[in-house]
């Protein structure tokens, strides 16, 4: 992120294209325009770039930038998709640059599909062996062993298909994914209003199936997993008991195998329930997750919240953490599998907090899919977990935490390193606190960069000095894991002076956008 001058916030962004001034210079005009075109525009004051088959004029947003006129400069006068992915897929582009909006990539002659093309073709059912959904039961798959086989060929291990069938009152989808040690996180189901959307994830892939239910279900859905084998049940309750002949119509992404970077962000409407003082700028914010939705947010993953902000989409993303209730941690993590908490920091002129703020109990807000890189695998083989948070960069490690003390055995110490500027801005002090006192494996410092005369405990910000007094192993070479989360520039720093320290690669995660 860079600063941003006066006057050139998202706010004002929002404010210049509901001006009416014409952003393209083409009065309106959409255009079709060919890769020549395109790569003539790759200056500052005439700058296009592409976007998923769309060509944006970005030259009036360049100041809006939150990374900064560079970053930009980056993709100018030419496809900028896979960039854009890798750095803020998220954000609602087609809304925020609607009125930058040049016209459409002139269409090449397609090539001849590459082998894996051809799979998600396979997948998304537009080759011929393609099923209706009609009942389909094991023998019914028995045309597409060949195809199945070649797929094997191309993608071993990953071969997904469903199959369904019901009784009079139950509509039972079982999805085999083959793979092992499938877990409730990996599966996402929303079933509303007779479209049932179930997402499986498998590493950085996520197969889909997408269908307008032939007929009406209840809300209630019920997820099975046997673990072992990887198979997958959705359980549908029919509204009436009547004989389906076919699943329903399949939506865009049915029966699609696909990368996870290449599936949209999806949403569904959650109820705020609650919303509770934290610090004197920070609250929790608690959501429930609409009846006929499965999700459980993963340990060091987030989600993203959307709003529409004077009439422009904008996606933000926050880390869900638990009820502080549960920081208890003598139990398992209590995922009631209904609620979400959000532990959240309204700034002052924050577009997103401060609508947040605004949002009174019983409104709805949308809330995306999890994301995020972080595996749980590398907290579990660790013998030493070390957590480094500035301000709400403490989010991802409630979860953290919480799954260190319950679920790893193996677990010596847990240390927490929590920067803030003032003593009023430690969130949850009180709970760590107690923590520390009741687990002899955790151990808790704060350390206040603008502390008060009064504060006796640690002071500064990160620096290798604190953390190589801080950092100590439980034995001279136990497998360490140290994670790190905090405004940018710390968490950057942070990473440099673990480095410095001769920490590896291997032994740090940091959590950034
Ligand atoms: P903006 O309108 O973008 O900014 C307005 C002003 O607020 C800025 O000028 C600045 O003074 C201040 N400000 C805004 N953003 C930041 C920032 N990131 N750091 C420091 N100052 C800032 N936030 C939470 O409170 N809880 C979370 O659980 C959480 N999880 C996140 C997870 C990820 C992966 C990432 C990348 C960020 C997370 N954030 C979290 C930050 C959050 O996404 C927003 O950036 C933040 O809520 C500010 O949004 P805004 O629109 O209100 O502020
Ligand atoms: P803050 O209160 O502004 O800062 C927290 C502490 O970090 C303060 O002590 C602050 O010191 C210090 N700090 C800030 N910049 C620093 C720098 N350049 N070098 C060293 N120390 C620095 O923090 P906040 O407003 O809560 O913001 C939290 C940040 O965490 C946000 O940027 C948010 O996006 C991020 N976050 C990320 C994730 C994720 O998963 N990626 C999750 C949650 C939050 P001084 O300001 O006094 O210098």
């Amino acid at each position: 992120q860079v600063p941003l001058k006066p006057g050139r916030s998202l706010m004002d962004w929002i404010r210049l294209t509901k001006s009416g001034k014409d952003l393209t210079g083409l009065k309106g005009r959409l255009i079709e325009v060919t890769e020549d075109e395109l790569s003539k525009h790759n200056k500052k004051e005439d700058c296009w770039i592409c976007i998923r088959g769309f060509v944006y004029n970005v030259t009036p947003y360049m100041e809006y930038h939150p990374g900064g006129e560079d970053e930009l400069m980056r993709a100018a006068g030419t496809d900028g998709t896979d960039l854009f992915d890798q750095v803020h897929r998220w954000v609602n582009y087609e809304s925020m640059l609607k009125e930058c909006l040049v016209g459409r990539m002139a269409v090449k002659p397609i090539a001849a599909p590459k082998a894996n093309i051809l799979m998600t073709l396979l997948f998304a059912g537009v080759l011929p062996e393609k099923k209706v959904l009609a009942t389909s039961s094991a023998k019914d798959l028995s045309p597409r062993l060949s195809s199945f086989f070649f797929l094997f060929l191309l993608y071993p291990g990953f071969i997904t298909s469903y199959d369904w069938f019901q009784t009079d009152s139950l509509i039972t989808i079982v999805i085999y994914t083959k793979q092992k040690d499938m877990d409730a996180e990996l599966v996402i189901v929303d079933c509303q209003d007779k479209q049932l959307r179930g997402e499986i994830i498998m590493d950085d892939h996520s197969y889909l199936v997408e269908v307008d239910l032939d007929h009406a279900v209840s809300e209630d859905v019920a997820v099975n997993i046997a673990e072992k084998v990887g198979k997958v049940e959705i359980i549908l309750s029919k509204k009436d008991n009547i004989h389906w002949k076919m699943l329903g119509q399949p939506r865009e992404g049915h029966n699609t195998f696909i990368k996870r970077i290449d599936r949209g962000l999806f949403f569904r409407k959650c109820k705020l329930v609650s919303k509770t003082q934290v610090t004197h700028d920070t609250k929790l914010f608690c959501l429930l997750l609409p009846k006929g939705t499965h999700l459980c947010v993963p340990t060091g993953q987030h989600v993203y919240l959307k709003q529409v902000i004077a009439g422009t989409e904008v996606v933000k993303p926050y880390t869900p953490v638990l009820p502080f209730s549960s920081l208890d941690f003598e139990e398992p993590p209590c995922h009631d599998g209904v609620h979400i908490y959000l532990m959240i920091k309204i700034y002052s002129h924050g577009l997103f907090t401060q609508a947040l703020d605004h949002l009174q109990i019983g409104d709805y807000i949308s809330v995306s899919n999890p994301e995020g890189n972080f595996k749980k695998s590398q907290v579990q083989t660790s013998e030493d977990l070390f957590l480094l948070a500035g301000g709400t960069g403490f989010t991802p490690m409630v979860k953290l935490l919480n799954f260190a003390l319950t679920e790893v055995s193996c677990r010596r110490t847990v240390k927490l390193m929590f920067f803030n500027k003032t003593e009023d801005d430690i969130l949850w002090r009180n709970q760590l606190e107690q923590l520390a006192l009741k687990d002899e494996r955790f151990e808790v410092q704060f350390i206040l960069s603008q502390p008060s005369k009064e504060w006796v405990g640690k002071q500064g910000k990160i620096s290798s000095s604190l953390l190589s007094e801080f950092m100590k192993r439980s034995r001279r070479d136990s497998k360490v894991l140290i994670c790190i989360c905090g405004p940018a520039p710390f968490t950057e720093q942070g990473v440099q002076y673990l480095k410095d320290l001769g920490y590896s690669q291997e032994e740090i995660h940091a959590f950034t956008a």
